[in-house]
């Protein structure tokens, strides 16, 4: 008995509403005890990597909804594991903003130039290397060192593809960038 699924199980039963925290875990922990006799332990734990894993979505802190439409949609963007390889290869399986990679023991991850938010589709043309450590920056902190590799990465893509619309946003943050002399060392070449 896998403890996600049976956390899954009931979500699945219950689709598209918002479950609190408290009314899932008493389910859980009862039906684990009279399914295999052991206790479930940190149920919170094993809710939270399910979201993590794109599973659930977060509604607020301690609710959760399962939704069959929006999981079968973020599995089709998600990279699979051939893709990433591709991508890593194509890369030298190194981090494409500082050039540490799998050779210097660093983990390397495959990431979506243009998110997944914005359209970006699971193609490896969408997909770049990045370090454990730059692949959190851009998701978390958003640095603007970080933010303007980015812009141009996908300004380049834009460029590339004939997007022009977004090509043209691309060029408005990085002239934004250029008129305040922020990251000057950042070349973006036009
Ligand atoms: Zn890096």
């Amino acid at each position: 008995m896998n403890q996600q699924d049976l956390i899954m199980e009931y979500f699945k039963k219950n689709p598209c509403r918002e479950i609190k925290h408290p009314e899932i875990v008493d389910w859980v922990v009862a039906e684990y005890k009279k399914r295999t006799g052991e206790v479930f332990r940190d149920p919170d734990r094993a809710i939270r990597k399910l979201h993590q894993e794109g599973k659930l979505i977060k509604i607020k802190k301690g609710v959760y909804k399962y939704d069959p439409g929006y999981v079968e949609n973020r599995e089709l963007e998600d990279f699979t594991p051939e893709q990433k390889e591709a991508i890593f290869k194509r890369d030298g399986y190194k981090c494409v903003v500082c050039g540490r990679g799998l050779a210097d023991g660093v983990e390397i991850q495959a990431d979506h130039i243009k998110p997944k938010d914005l359209g970006g589709k699971a193609e490896i043309e969408n997909g770049q290397t990045l370090c454990a450590q730059h692949n959190f920056q851009k998701k978390n902190l958003k640095q603007t060192e970080t933010g303007k590799k980015m812009f141009i990465r996908l300004y380049d893509l834009a460029k590339k593809e004939g997007n022009k619309e977004l090509a043209k946003f691309c060029t408005q943050i990085l002239e934004v960038y250029e008129k305040n002399h922020i990251n000057d060392h950042i070349e973006w070449e036009k």
